[in-house]
């Protein structure tokens, strides 16, 4: 995508003539666009605005605002060959990525908000127990919050930055949306899309610019932060938020563990084990970062996946099947990858494919299988967020699970057995939001699973009911219908009364078994 092309959208999110970021295709290191750096001011502006017209959007219900989100939906397939090529020049990552983890993510995300929206925040009735209300009309309902500031990271421009607004624009509020600085280009094409749909002005809007200054203006204006990025960001979003006690939902780092016991199907465990840890070049949230085997299975397992990986394509993506994996999204993040294959190496363990940078102008790290390695290594402990696949001998299930809940993050993880009961009870005890048994990532596309984050992994969740509960305000209402002039407990209070209702405290609550 142009530079030319970008500038209409640019425009109108107020951008003046100030500095702007240069957007690098990090597979040929090119400048492929220049995007306005949102000043402060500039992002308040946005917000008063989505302020303006928030009320009218809420005001149109839930089936006018489906009508625009499935057009959308529609929109998001006839264009999808734009969408990805965007996707493609901005992050380097292959076709097969932003079709399967993007585009069908978001194409699907329209269509399932747009259905389940009015079914998770209507309004629920409820019944009590307790006497002083029986009777009574008794509502929980959701309204909306106002807006909804959507902050994203470079990994998936779509998935993780346009597609928590869908949700929140389905619930009646405005969005926001500060992308990540590396890849702010598929959000601003998503904005033209909603635009083509027929969303009404400034109800969806697109704030470009860094994290320091966009992100922090857009977390002190609008009335809930969704954030996903690294943990350390994180915290400083949620201190910043404190200030004016504004809600925020948070989807941080991972560092995922796959359990593969003695009786998995080894074969399908080494395949998902090189997917799974490859995908998107490694840089997915839930990436298996790390892989624990019992002993009688290792030597299978290393050898398929070493010969896995060994046969992975990387390159330039210039269209469909061209490469299996792409380039780094964000060309710094490789000093940290290498950093953790460096230190682990130094610590005693062994490459058995990949190891360094690749070739080229561009981001490459090479696909790298790790083995000898413990927990003093930090590619065992921190997130690398790289194509690189750790993986540790261990005992027996005891031994794996301690190590899997060794970890101060608890996203997602992975267990692999053909006994499945077994793999479930071994799933409940690791500590993480999401745990698959034979499986890992699907979870994510199935958008009535809720996905969040335990430990500092994240706070809160994306999908399911409370994927879209987290963007309203809880209200109740109780109404009294037919009542008397006065109410029993009302003045003047007296002796006689307060024993009667000493009586009744008794009668209801006083006949539990004895100690
Ligand atoms: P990051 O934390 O560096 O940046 C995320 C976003 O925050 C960017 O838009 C950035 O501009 C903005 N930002 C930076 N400082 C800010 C501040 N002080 N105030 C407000 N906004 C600020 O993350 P990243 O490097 O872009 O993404 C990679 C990380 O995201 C990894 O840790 C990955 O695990 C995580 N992630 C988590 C999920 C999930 O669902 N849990 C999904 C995708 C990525």
């Amino acid at each position: 995508m142009s530079t030319t092309e970008q500038a209409p959208a640019a425009v109108q999110n107020g951008a003046g003539a100030h500095q702007g970021i240069p957007v690098e295709n990090p597979a040929t290191g090119e400048t492929i666009a220049t995007v306005p750096a949102l000043s402060r001011d500039e992002v308040t502006a946005l917000v008063e605005r989505a302020r303006a017209v928030q009320p009218a959007w809420e005001a149109l219900g839930f089936e006018e605002r489906g009508k625009v989100l499935r057009r959308m939906q529609k929109w998001t397939v006839d264009n999808a060959d734009r969408i990805i090529r965007t996707i493609v020049s901005e992050t380097g990552k292959t076709w097969e990525d932003a079709l399967l983890a993007e585009v069908m993510y978001c194409a699907n995300a329209f269509g399932f908000w747009a259905k389940h929206a009015p079914e998770y925040l209507a309004d629920e009735h409820v019944k009590t127990s307790n006497p002083m209300t029986k009777g009574k009309k008794l509502i929980v309902r959701y309204a909306p919050v106002g807006v909804v500031g959507v902050i994203g990271p470079w990994n998936f421009p779509l998935t993780n930055s346009f597609g928590d607004c869908i949700p929140a624009l389905a619930a009646g509020n405005a969005a926001v949306l500060k992308p990540a600085q590396v890849t702010p280009l598929t959000s601003l094409l998503m904005e033209e899309g909603l635009r083509a749909c027929g969303i009404p002005e400034h109800v969806f809007q697109v704030a470009t610019g860094t994290g320091r200054e966009a992100g922090e203006a857009l977390i002190d204006a609008v009335d809930f932060v969704m954030f996903t990025g690294s943990t350390e960001t994180g915290i400083k979003v949620m201190q910043q938020a404190a200030q004016t006690l504004t809600p925020v939902g948070l989807e941080l780092g991972g560092k995922d563990p796959m359990i593969v016991l003695s009786d998995a199907d080894v074969d399908r465990a080494a395949n998902a084990a090189a997917y799974y840890s490859m995908n998107n070049g490694g840089q997915v949230c839930i990436s298996v970062e790390r892989v624990y085997v019992e002993e009688p299975v290792y030597d299978r397992f290393v050898a398929k996946v070493a010969d896995n990986v060994r046969a992975l394509r990387q390159g330039v993506p210039t269209g469909p099947g061209t490469v299996d994996i792409g380039s780094m999204i964000y060309p710094p993040q490789i000093e940290i990858v290498d950093a953790h294959v460096r230190d682990a190496v130094a610590k005693g363990a062994r490459v058995l494919t990949g190891g360094k940078r690749g070739d080229g102008p561009g981001a490459f790290y090479e696909p790298t299988v790790l083995v000898d390695v413990d927990h003093s290594m930090a590619c065992m402990t921190e997130e690398t967020f790289g194509p690189t696949l750790p993986i540790m001998k261990v005992r027996d299930e005891e031994e794996a699970l301690r190590l899997a809940n060794d970890s101060p993050f608890g996203l997602q993880a992975s267990v692999w057995t053909k006994d499945v009961h077994r793999g479930e009870q071994i799933a409940r005890r690791v500590e993480a939001g999401a745990v698959c048994v034979n499986d890992a990532q699907v979870n994510y596309t199935t958008l009535e699973l809720p996905m969040g984050g335990w430990k500092t992994s994240g706070l809160g969740s994306r999908h399911g009911a409370g994927g879209i509960r987290k963007y309203c305000k809880q209200q109740t209402l109780l109404v009294t219908r037919l009542a008397p002039k006065k109410d029993p407990h009302m003045f003047p209070y007296s002796a006689r009364k307060t024993k009667l209702l000493g009586r009744l405290t008794k009668l209801l609550y006083g006949r539990g078994k004895r100690a």
